[in-house]
């Protein structure tokens, strides 16, 4: 794989027999399609191999009601805000359909009357909205946001910043541990004690040494627990806060998500576009069945229909257990990284609820069906911490929650391409439900929660219920079954400190390759996923591009002393 400009990528593939590949990348989730798109730029010849009958995986935008296919729905992820602007310019996402709306507020309004807004970039009206609550914690509002700016400064490089193989004694790593440190020589000790505490604490310790309204802290915890089988009291969950609040959406506005027009599957349909222009192959409902081992190497893969394709660099970006247990004979891997994998931890008890809707909600506090500022971002069903605390706690002694806790979104208040005019969507993230429900489709009970989480909104906003045209639930067994979420997880395996950065997916092997050689790895279980940021992807394909790259030098080095 030469690490040349498309031009000579399609004159190799010219003169290359059909159906050889340099690269194969295993699932055209979005992650996938970064690294096909970015292995196609480099020159290789790429094949993208995807099990479903479309790519994008959990970025997807769907149509679930056959009666009314007029609405489509963002069926599981639904927001933007990692993907880093390097993706988005090297791949001219923008000219492929990549165009977000950015959201607006935060918003609660409380079972006991009145309502909260938070605004991602908008001080002086944070200071009125919280006033609302207390006068102590709207002074506290700008120096908790510059606190979380000053994190972001030091956290948001480090996504980008291949994990160092910590405790290797090998020359290559001992340079990137090195290289990692000097480029954090300038954190003072201050600094270091705040990214401790960030990484240590649970969101609810962090917020009360900050807030003291439980309205304020509730609206501000919602982003510690999203996704995470973890309710705000554990220790963590402020790492969780950061990781969902350090990205843009490219208006430099830090923290802030979005609406992609179109939903999360235009995401994708953009990236695949990118990767096919630059010459990528993208064939669908091609399953992988197993990855080709040959002395000592991957050495291509194995369709479910028995079809062999071979290929120098195979890029996995499925859950790594399908990835590494399932997919590869155990004898090709070291028991210490099969120990880790077996280990990883893949739970979320989130369930995704989709609706169409005749007419906005109208809110109690807020009223009219008409659309005002409080539709147009988060719809939050998350009044305190205690009720956020209670969703968890309810799930972990093997119920599903009573009354769950919802991150909602609205995205046609922009996006008018998703329904027919008059109507909307609504997109409900609600937590929890027992983690063990991956196991079964458990539909009857998840029928019940969804009306319970229907009806908490309806308490705040009377029309509601009335408005539902359809509905779609999504459970932890179907996203496991439909889509490959092993256990539920939205992130292939949790964002448990035990499974970040240099953990993630295993110690020894954060750095996008894997114990086979020509194996690397590129799915949200890897640092900087999870979430639609397509790192992992852009990652992966990098190591491979590179170790491509010193091999062939290796060989030229090879051929001349030989010569000589
Ligand atoms: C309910 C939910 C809500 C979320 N909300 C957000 C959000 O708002 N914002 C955000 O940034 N992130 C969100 N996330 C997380 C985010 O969607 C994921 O982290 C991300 O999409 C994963 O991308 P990926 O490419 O790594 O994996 P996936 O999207 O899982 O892609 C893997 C692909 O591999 C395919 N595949 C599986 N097995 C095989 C096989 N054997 N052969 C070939 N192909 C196979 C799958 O069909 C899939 O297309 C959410 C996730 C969920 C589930």
């Amino acid at each position: 794989m030469a690490a040349a400009p498309t031009a000579a990528g399609a004159a190799a593939r010219a003169g290359a027999p059909a159906g050889s590949y340099d690269a194969i990348v295993v699932g055209g989730g979005h992650n996938g399609l970064v690294a096909g798109a970015y292995l196609a730029r480099s020159g290789a010849r790429t094949l993208v191999l995807e099990g479903r009958y479309k790519t994008g995986g959990a970025a997807t935008t769907e149509a679930p009601w056959p009666d009314a296919p007029e609405f489509k729905v963002t069926r599981l992820s639904y927001v933007m805000s990692l993907l880093p602007p390097t993706i988005i310019k090297d791949l001219d996402l923008a000219r492929h359909g990549y165009k977000i709306y950015p959201m607006g507020p935060y918003y609660q309004a409380f079972p006991e009357g009145g309502s909260i807004k938070l605004y991602a970039d908008d001080a002086r009206r944070n200071h009125e909205e919280v006033s609302k609550w207390s006068k102590k914690d709207a002074d506290a509002m700008p120096r908790w946001d510059a606190w979380l700016a000053g994190l972001a400064e030091v956290l948001g490089p480090l996504l980008l910043t291949v994990p160092p193989n910590l405790g290797s004694r090998k020359p290559r790593d001992l340079r990137e541990t090195l290289r990692l440190a000097w480029k954090n020589r300038g954190l003072d000790v201050r600094t270091v004690g705040d990214v401790t505490r960030l990484m240590t604490m649970s969101i609810a310790d962090l917020l009360d040494d900050w807030f003291e309204s439980p309205q304020v802290k509730g609206a501000l915890a919602v982003n510690g627990v999203i996704g995470t089988w973890a309710g705000p009291y554990e220790p963590g969950t402020a790492y969780v806060m950061a990781h969902h609040s350090i990205g843009d959406v490219g208006d430099g506005h830090l923290g802030n998500w979005g609406f992609q027009e179109g939903g999360m599957g235009a995401v994708s349909s953009a990236i695949e576009s990118a990767a096919r222009e630059h010459g990528a192959e993208v064939r669908l409902n091609a399953r992988v069945a197993r990855i080709l081992v040959e002395n000592g190497q991957a050495a291509g893969v194995v369709l479910e229909n028995g079809d062999e394709i071979r290929a120098r660099v195979i890029v996995s970006t499925l859950h790594p257990r399908t990835a590494f247990l399932d997919q590869i004979g155990r004898e090709h891997l070291p028991p210490d990284f099969l120990g880790d994998i077996e280990h990883w931890k893949t739970r979320s008890g989130v369930v995704k609820i989709n609706l169409a809707l005749a007419e906005l909600p109208d809110f109690i506090a807020d009223p009219g069906s008409n659309l005002q500022e409080h539709h147009t971002g988060s719809v939050e069903m998350a009044p305190t911490m205690d009720y956020i605390e209670r969703a968890f706690l309810d799930a972990r002694d093997g119920k599903p929650a009573v009354r769950p806790f919802s991150d909602g979104v609205i995205p046609t208040a922009f996006d008018k391409t998703l329904s027919p005019e008059g109507t909307h969507i609504m997109s409900l993230f609600t937590q929890w439900v027992p983690a063990d429900w991956s196991e079964e489709p458990h539909t009857a009970e998840l029928e019940a929660y969804a009306d319970r989480m229907i009806d908490c909104y309806n308490e705040l906003a009377p029309n509601f219920k009335a408005s539902i045209l359809h509905r779609d639930i999504v459970g932890p067994h179907e996203m496991e079954q439909e889509y490959g979420l092993v256990g539920g997880n939205i992130f292939h395996g949790e964002l448990s400190l035990e499974q970040l950065f240099h953990m993630r997916p295993a110690p020894g092997y954060a750095d996008y390759r894997t114990p086979l050689p020509g194996l690397y790895y590129g799915s949200s279980a890897t640092h900087a996923g999870g979430g639609v940021c397509g790192i992992p992807g852009w990652q992966a394909a990098r190591a491979a591009i590179a170790d491509q790259k010193s091999a062939r030098r290796a060989e030229q080095v090879r051929k001349l002393t030989r010569r000589s």
